[in-house]
């Protein structure tokens, strides 16, 4: 039985989407259509329900209850931009830049991570005078025009643009050195380098703080930025801090940091955070200012967030609970010659499979194995170049029994495919 807020049938949505849409993607063969979400479970139109170990922008659950009464609260007394006075967008400030190192003094509050990274793209440039960007292979950063030419996974085909270098993630030598100089001999000085901490879309392949800090040192070396894209890797994803490049052993040399999906569990907001001295210059320079960017909902929503991780001490159950589930990853796979590696950061992990004929990846199996986990009942994802990885990325309030339902699904999926 259809619950109420579903007010069509699954294929005449279907059909008007395809209208108005046009071909935008959907995900799965036979596409979700979902009408709620409760912490790590989502449920469609037909009643099933599923656990969702993909979605990350719901860090703390689908529809949480503290943040969504926060919004709704907010929205329902007053909603306006940053340019008035108002408690939320400060107090939010105040609480991004405490969980930061003391260098970072400014907060640029905007919509989207595709946004923050453009801004933050557009200081590097004021700040260094350079021109030259540096990205990893695969990586993805947003769709604005300046910031597709740092996201390959999105080139379709095309060579990057003269002005950016592309070199191979870690676990890959780290080639940042001879890439910043052949931007500058190019004619394009390099005036930042983007790094998603986590090295999502080239198949989860950190944080590396080895690779990062190299990388860093050779930007640093001629006077470029490192813009540490907090984008996936932040709030919380990695265990052990909010923010990967502050986590591991050691705190890595951001110039500038960029937050976005997660930051509101779903309402729209995202930030870059720098020191005064590369921010105050590029506010003055360009008048800057976003018209929903520091919302009153949007931060309130934010604030919520923050709150919530603080309350339930999420970052702490994101390191125990992201061990479990790589041990039931490594159990589940092991002793299988489609399986070639496993491997996880808190609560961002990956498998990658093969054809186990040849050993060469297996785009096809992968996509088998997420339609397989679909029917179980259970959703992951897949990344990197040769689209042959798993991509399991929970909301961070998955718990050992959700590991344990998806260790069987995973189990039975793989045995299927044999
Ligand atoms: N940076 C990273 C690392 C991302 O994964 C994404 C989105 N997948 C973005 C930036 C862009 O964020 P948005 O889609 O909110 O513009």
């Amino acid at each position: 039985e259809r619950p109420p807020y579903a007010t069509r049938s699954t294929s005449g949505l279907l059909a008007a989407r395809a209208r108005t849409f046009g071909g935008q993607e959907l995900s799965y063969a036979s596409p979700l259509h979902l009408v709620a979400g409760d912490g790590v479970w989502l449920r469609s139109a037909d009643g099933q329900r599923y656990l969702d170990a993909y979605n990350n922008v719901p860090v703390l659950g689908h529809s949480h209850p503290a943040v969504a009464a926060a919004a709704a609260a907010q929205l329902a007394r007053l909603n306006t931009n940053s340019r008035y006075l108002q408690d939320a967008p400060v107090a939010l400030a105040e609480r991004l830049l405490a969980s930061v190192p003391d260098r970072f003094d400014r907060v640029l509050f905007v919509n989207s991570g595709s946004e923050a990274n453009d801004l933050a793209w557009r200081i590097a440039r004021h700040a260094t005078g350079g021109s030259g960007g540096v990205a990893t292979s695969f990586a993805y950063h947003g769709i604005t025009e300046a910031i597709a030419a740092f996201s390959p996974e999105s080139y379709a085909g095309q060579e990057p643009p003269a002005h950016i270098r592309l070199v191979d993630p870690p676990p890959g030598h780290c080639e940042v050195a001879a890439a910043v100089d052949g931007l500058a001999a190019a004619g394009h000085p390099v005036a930042a380098m983007l790094v998603d901490g986590v090295f999502t879309s080239d198949g989860v392949q950190g944080p590396s703080h080895d690779w990062t800090r190299a990388a860093a040192s050779a930007v640093h070396a001629v006077g470029g930025l490192y813009v540490a894209d907090e984008v996936q890797a932040g709030h919380g994803r990695t265990g052990e801090h909010l923010w990967s490049f502050c986590s591991g052993r050691d705190e890595l040399p951001a110039d500038l940091v960029t937050l976005g999906k997660p930051m509101g569990n779903g309402y729209p907001i995202a930030a870059v955070l720098g020191p005064a001295a590369l921010v105050d210059p590029f506010v003055e320079g360009t008048d800057y200012f976003s018209t929903f960017g520091g919302g009153t909902a949007a931060c309130a929503a934010a604030i919520a967030v923050l709150d919530v991780f603080e309350e339930e001490d999420v970052l702490r159950r994101v390191s125990s609970v992201g061990a479990l589930l790589l041990q039931a990853l490594g159990d589940v796979t092991a002793d299988s010659d489609d399986v070639v590696d496993v491997r996880g950061w808190g609560l961002a992990l990956a498998i990658d499979l093969v054809d186990p004929a040849t050993g060469e990846p297996a785009p096809a199996r992968t996509r088998a194995a997420i339609e397989g986990m679909r029917s179980r009942g259970v959703l992951i994802g897949s990344t990197g170049p040769d689209r042959s990885t798993l991509k399991i990325r929970p909301p961070l309030v998955f718990g050992p029994e959700h590991v344990a339902r998806l260790g069987d699904a995973l189990a039975e999926t793989l045995r299927e495919l044999r």
